[in-house]
């Protein structure tokens, strides 16, 4: 039996939702693309900078957004 690391939610916490195309930003919090797209953009009218709405880490500058491949259906190898 292999057991999955740091699994504990598959759903987004903006939407509630399961990812649909899951990103992990730098602090290591996963989001819907989508998501976490609209949630900076809604926050850039404001003065507050992109930041995570999990652990509120914040980031200097919009962080790329890889798409997190471990979490999709597909198990690829290496990474
Ligand atoms: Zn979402
Ligand atoms: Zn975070």
């Amino acid at each position: 039996m292999s057991r999955r690391p740091t699994m504990e939610s598959l759903n987004c916490v903006i939407c509630l939702d399961r990812f649909m195309i899951p990103v992990t930003i730098p602090c290591g919090h996963t989001f819907c693309h989508k998501c976490i797209t609209i949630h900076w953009d809604t926050k850039s009218k404001s003065q507050i900078g992109p930041q995570c709405p999990i652990c509120n880490e914040k980031f200097a500058t919009r962080p790329v957004l890889k798409r997190n491949v471990s979490m999709s259906c597909q198990r690829g190898a290496g990474g």
